[in-house]
């Protein structure tokens, strides 16, 4: 029996350089193989589970080389692709592999000793399905809310611990780490069956109701149980399934009118029982609608070419097409035409784009094979999309394939194996940049090497380009192709600017908002219109000043300015979150003589309820957008036109699409133009073109009307023109003078 030595260099999720040496116990000596997971001791006593990155002979240098105790996969977690992403991300952007294997994997996926295990609260106690040792760790955890796994693997005593809590991880018996800060619920719908009484026993059910008909009292009743059989034999028949007497709640309340109490009737009587069933997280969504329904119009065809033409030569191309031009109609034709070649697809958004709006679009065309990726979902949604993106056959059985998939910019690093397009809508969003922590990464530049990686193509869409985008289709690099119509000959917003100066010397602002901006609010109102409003400040009011020392409250650690919140009463720092309770006299120098300055989303929320107060008003910001669904509400509330007035920050400028705003305003253009940072200008015109083409999306003309102190500002006069190419062309001087990127790059130390 041959008694060779095997090696292997193993990736931990550790903020540690490079890759660790160890051994293989030689009855795994061919069982390993790039990617799959083992149980590893590290430092002291822990244990982690580490990536399996290479197997060798050659002996390393150091003398003692521990063994690796486990094998958790059978087959490989991750792609060599995406590896390869990694890789280069951890040498461009200066940060350790592991610290991306870390950003990448679902905490699921990187069981360590040190990981936190709990009991899933949803877990029914049936454990039937669980082997002996599973039996033990379920038994244990039960007596405890969380533990450490080296906890659980010391009191039972059992060493292979990792791979039996990853079996009932999968399981969802034990939750992992991430999860327990949020623990995971599993959604649920009301169902109603018929009682076996009467279900199988069709005499019983008659004389039954016959019974509940012939008293007045529960004559209802009996429609209510109709409606249910009713409802039920439909719903059997349609399915071509036996009979079976069960119709979801919902259903019964929505088909016959029917309120809860009245069901809760017929449930006290034992007649329907309740029962909640549980529903996939991944609800699966078919589509009978296909892509080819779409016509694009002339201008949208042209472009069309353009990028396949160019794509040919080139592996990017830039769709540059002004706001409501109908880039994502081609955006679909071309994830069609890849879909169709049998390749994945990666469709990037801003995080806070991710809308059901946009999933919804292109639901519509692919059906379940759109599956969505971001940082909000649960690990075992996580987990289960990584599945499948990794390996579709797997899961042959189910019907999503997840081949595209709609994700912000951590779905970058998702196991591609066979990616053949790659699109970055809103490609000059500054929110692709992650800042922190590491891997410090931007999407869009990752997204050009991981379509190099697979030899995909890569189509970056948007409006304002970036000036670094731009400047590589200048240089040849990337292709272009232009949409300078909106779609369905809807005109561009005009563009009016308002001199604040000038109207204060007319007296013709009310605080923050000129008699302009008001008439026009107004107007738009009387015509059932919506309006929407964008302060790039959140909180009620700028800052607390002292008229007697001039001094204002500061950040402790920060050295900026707080702001007041009016809904909490603190002033908040912005930048850490350090807080203090609003004071009633000057911190400094004691005195009461203490005011309000500058202004906020809360203080904009206030003065428009002032002014319009029949009009439904709605903020928008970091604030009030904390929860979950507190962003889908108001988009889905203004959407519907529940809400007239939408205040709020940059959030407002998102790639939406709602058809009846005819009023947007920019209540300080020079915020946004003094920003301490050398993007400003580009930025200030992004957001201020970005926030425009919210306005008059469809039959509804629109209007923006910017307010600022400098009216005479070369950005403002760009914004105007809508004349990108012009501020581009004396910007992109700008930066080649001072040395700023793209023609230097910049690194902060
Ligand atoms: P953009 O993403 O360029 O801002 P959208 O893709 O949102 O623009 O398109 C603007 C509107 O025009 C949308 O409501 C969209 O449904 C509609 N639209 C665009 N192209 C077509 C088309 N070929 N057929 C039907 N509707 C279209
Ligand atoms: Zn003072
Ligand atoms: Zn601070």
């Amino acid at each position: 029996m041959e008694r060779e030595t095997f090696f292997c260099e193993i990736l931990l999720p550790l903020p540690l350089p490079g890759t660790f040496t160890y051994k293989i116990p030689c009855e795994w000596n061919h069982k390993l193989q790039f990617g799959v997971r083992v149980v590893v001791p590290f430092g002291r006593s822990k244990l982690y589970s580490g990536l399996v990155i290479r197997v060798h002979q050659t002996p390393p240098r150091q003398l003692v080389v521990k063994y690796i105790v486990d094998i958790i996969d059978e087959y490989p977690v991750i792609s060599e692709q995406q590896f390869q992403l990694w890789e280069w991300m951890s040498q461009y952007y200066l940060c350790h592999l592991g610290e991306v294997m870390a950003a990448a994997l679902p905490s699921a996926l990187k069981l360590a000793g040190e990981t936190k295990v709990m009991l899933n609260p949803a877990f029914d106690g049936d454990i039937t399905s669980l082997t002996e040792k599973e039996v033990k760790v379920a038994e244990i955890l039960s007596y405890r809310t969380a533990m450490l796994i080296a906890e659980v693997a010391k009191a039972i005593d059992i060493q292979k611990i990792i791979p039996i809590i990853k079996s009932l991880v999968e399981k969802e018996i034990v939750l992992a780490d991430e999860e327990i800060k949020d623990p995971y619920k599993p959604k649920t719908e009301s169902w109603l069956t018929l009682n076996r009484l009467y279900a199988d026993d069709e005499q019983a059910l008659y004389t039954l109701i016959d019974q509940l008909n012939n008293n007045k009292r529960t004559e209802k009743q009996a429609d209510t149980l109709l409606q249910f059989l009713m409802i039920a034999k439909k719903a059997c028949s349609d399915n071509k399934e036996a009979a079976s007497y069960k119709v979801k709640k919902s259903d019964l309340m929505k088909a016959g009118k029917i309120s809860d109490s009245r069901i809760k009737r017929l449930v006290d009587k034992q007649i329907l029982v309740p029962e909640q069933q549980i529903i996939s997280r991944l609800a699966a969504y078919t589509s009978e609608h296909n892509a080819s329904e779409i016509t694009l119009s002339s201008p949208q065809q042209k472009a069309m070419d353009q990028i396949e033409k160019q794509l040919e030569a080139k592996n990017c191309v830039l769709l540059h097409g002004v706001t409501g031009s109908g880039k994502t109609e081609i955006y679909i034709k071309l994830i069609n035409k890849a879909l169709e070649d049998g390749k994945q697809v990666l469709y990037l958004l801003p995080e806070i784009a991710l809308t059901t709006q946009i999933v919804n679009r292109l639901r519509y065309y692919f059906g379940d094979k759109a599956g969505v990726y971001h940082s909000r979902f649960n690990e075992y949604e996580r987990v289960e999309i990584w599945n499948r993106v990794l390996n579709p056959d797997l899961f042959d059985r189910h019907a999503n394939k997840y081949q595209l998939i709609l994700g912000a910019r951590s779905a970058l690093l998702l196991p591609y194996h066979n990616l053949g397009l790659i699109i970055v809508d809103e490609e000059h969003d500054s929110s692709y940049k992650q800042t922190d922590p590491a891997p410090r990464y931007h999407a869009r530049d990752c997204a050009v090497m991981l379509a190099q990686i697979h030899q995909a193509k890569i189509v970056m869409g948007t409006a304002t380009p970036s000036l670094e985008t731009y400047y590589n289709v200048e240089r040849g690099k990337y292709g272009l192709a232009t949409l300078t119509q909106r779609y369905a000959a809807c005109q561009m917003p005009e563009i009016w600017v308002v001199n604040i100066v000038e109207s204060l010397k007319q007296k013709a602002m009310d605080e923050y908002l000129s008699q302009f901006l008001i008439d026009h609010i107004a107007a738009a109102l009387a015509r059932k219109e919506q309006v929407i409003l964008f302060q790039n400040r959140r909180g009620y009011s700028l800052r607390l000043f002292c008229h007697s020392c001039h001094e204002m409250p500061t950040c402790i650690h920060c050295d900026v300015t707080l702001t007041y919140h009016k809904s909490s009463n603190l002033l908040k720092c912005h930048y850490c979150g350090y807080a203090i309770a609003m004071p009633r006299e000057c911190p400094v120098c004691h005195s009461h003589d203490i005011e309000m300055k500058g202004f906020g989303t809360e203080k904009v929320e206030q003065k428009l309820s002032e002014l319009f107060p029949q009009a439904v008003i709605a903020r928008m910001d970091l604030d009030s957008t904390r929860s979950k669904t507190a962003y889908q509400n108001l988009i889905q509330d203004f959407e519907t036109h529940k809400t007239d007035i939408l205040a709020g920050t940059q959030m407002v400028t998102k790639g939406l699409d709602f058809d009846r705003v005819s009023v947007v305003g920019i209540l300080n253009a020079d915020n946004l133009l003094s920003y301490p940072d050398f993007r400003a200008f580009e930025r200030a015109y992004q957001v201020m073109a970005q926030v425009s083409g919210r306005a008059g999306r469809k039959e509804v003309p629109g209007k923006v009307i910017i307010q600022t102190y400098r009216p005479e500002h070369e950005v403002l006069q760009y914004v105007v023109a809508h004349d990108f190419l012009a501020m581009y062309r004396h910007q992109i001087r700008e930066r080649e003078q001072l040395h700023y990127p793209p023609f230097r790059c910049l690194i902060r130390l």
